[in-house]
């Protein structure tokens, strides 16, 4: 059965690259029936922070992404990379590095001035006991290094690239797996991240590495210790990147990078993951661009992921949010909006506005893109007053629109439920008795309720205002 996971390292928040490599992992064990497993590398101590596990864990579960098993901690797994590395020693696959920051340095420095790749030299490979035993009397701490033999060709058939190949040659020579030990009777420091990950797929019976391409250095040094382990190499799929508009790698400095980042700006979970399924993904029917996880889950396999990078493209990103923001149902927007209306000082009360504001969240869901357009999409209708824009002023200033403002306020008198039926009647009224024309009547009506002559529908908005009572002192204040 098939078995992929998604390994990110907690030294950040959830990251939009680690997140869309999630949605795929998770598409594709839910489209075969398999396992979807969270392992968290945490094995560098000094970046690695518990509340950016936490992070990454909330921000999975509001994606929808749920893990079938984990997460799984690399630092309560040290005793099996510590058994990995001896076996790989005892093998002889493995041999311990005595170079110094110093030696290695000037070994780049020769090859920099021959205009060469920096590599390890595989100078400690063959080591004499008597040579070992000198460094040690030294005092010198050895690293532990896996061989990488120059003259091998790594080849595998990618999921989604085809067939790659990889030269030996170009791994920078044999790859330090441990640090140098840090306590007295260690014989080893540190695993580090290759070593690390292969022993952990082969242990959780991983059958695809779905990942970003990044990696693809590093699969050709894992399948060599695969290899080397006598274990079965898993099938790789190499994501690609996601590119900013000027098509280099999305980053800090376009502004957002985790998950975080885009809830904030009003994403909905459901859009988000949506759009990050697009990131690389077409769909077997590619004019259908909305569609729940579960959905595309359906139609997902990795044949279908593009080679080239994925422009994000933020457009489509905000028409995505925008068909879900259409469907919300007005109590569901409520909640959704609270935040957002509260932080923006509007004073409500969610329990006794409740009906109120679901009428409100009626009239605002059509023009919402974003989460926070709930703010100025609703920002006319809160508030016994309003401020007047210069284009409003100008209007109420108009000969005779003070009269027909009157005449409105005359006439509400009659009706104090108002419905939009009254409200169609007040203006029918106002409109025969003046003998002006509608339009007139109620662009008037607007820039004295509203303080603006554009805004969402005017009947409606009055409405909102009569039950709160902020039509009448509205219209008094356009009056005074
Ligand atoms: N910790 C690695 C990362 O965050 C995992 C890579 C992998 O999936 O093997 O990129």
């Amino acid at each position: 059965t098939v078995r992929v996971r998604i390994a990110p390292s907690p030294t950040g928040n959830l990251h939009i690259g680690t997140a869309r490599t999630a949605v795929f992992n998770w598409l594709f064990a839910r489209h075969h029936g398999g396992q979807f497993i969270l392992r968290v590398e945490d094995t560098d101590l000094e970046r690695s922070r518990p509340e950016y596990t936490e992070n990454i864990k909330s921000g999975l579960i509001w994606l929808g992404l749920n893990w079938d098993e984990g997460p799984f901690f690399q630092t309560q797994r040290l005793e099996l990379y510590r058994d990995g590395i001896q076996t790989l020693l005892d093998k002889g696959f493995a041999y311990r590095c005595y170079c110094t920051p110093e030696e290695l340095e000037q070994m780049r420095e020769e090859q920099k001035a021959k205009n060469q790749a920096p590599r390890y030299d595989n100078r400690h490979r063959h080591l004499s006991v008597a040579e070992r035993q000198a460094f040690e009397a030294e005092g010198r701490k050895p690293v532990i290094r896996f061989i990488i033999d120059d003259e091998r060709e790594i080849v595998w058939n990618d999921l989604i690239r085809g067939q790659v190949v990889w030269k030996g040659s170009d791994l920078g020579g044999d790859m330090v797996i441990a640090r140098v030990p840090q306590n007295e009777g260690e014989n080893f420091g540190q695993p580090l991240y290759n070593l690390a990950v292969v022993i952990d797929d082969i242990d959780m019976k991983i059958t695809e590495v779905i990942r970003g391409e990044d990696h693809i250095a590093n699969t050709a040094k894992q399948i060599l210790l695969y290899e080397a382990f006598g274990a079965t190499v898993p099938k790789f799929a190499h994501t690609p990147l996601i590119l900013n508009q000027e098509g280099r790698k999305l980053s800090k400095r376009d502004g957002v990078t985790s998950i975080d980042d885009f809830r904030k700006m009003g994403f909905l979970a459901d859009a988000l993951v949506n759009y990050m399924s697009l990131l690389g993904w077409t769909p077997p029917d590619s004019t259908q661009e909305i569609f729940t996880l579960t959905e595309a889950a359906k139609d997902f396999s990795l044949d279908r992921v593009n080679k080239a990078g994925a422009k994000f493209d933020w457009d489509k990103l905000d028409w995505i949010n925008s068909q879900y923001l259409h469907q919300v149902s007005p109590s569901e927007l409520v909640d959704l909006a609270c935040p957002y209306w509260q932080d923006a000082g509007y004073g409500i009360n969610l329990e006794s506005d409740r009906p109120w504001l679901e009428q409100l969240a009626a009239l605002i869901i059509p023009s919402l893109t974003r989460l926070t357009d709930v703010v100025k999409e609703s920002r006319l209708i809160f508030g016994e007053t309003v401020s007047y824009s210069e284009e409003a002023i100008a209007q109420l200033q108009q000969e005779g629109v003070k009269e027909i403002l009157q005449a409105i306020v005359d006439s509400l008198a009659n009706y104090p439920q108002l419905t939009t039926e009254d409200a169609q009647a007040i203006i029918k009224e106002v409109t025969n008795a003046f003998k002006v024309k509608k339009g007139l009547i109620m662009k008037s009506l607007r820039a004295g309720l509203m303080g603006e002559l554009h805004g969402p529908d005017l009947v409606q908005s009055w409405l909102l205002l009569h039950q709160k009572g902020w039509d009448k002192t509205r219209l008094q204040h356009a009056l005074s």
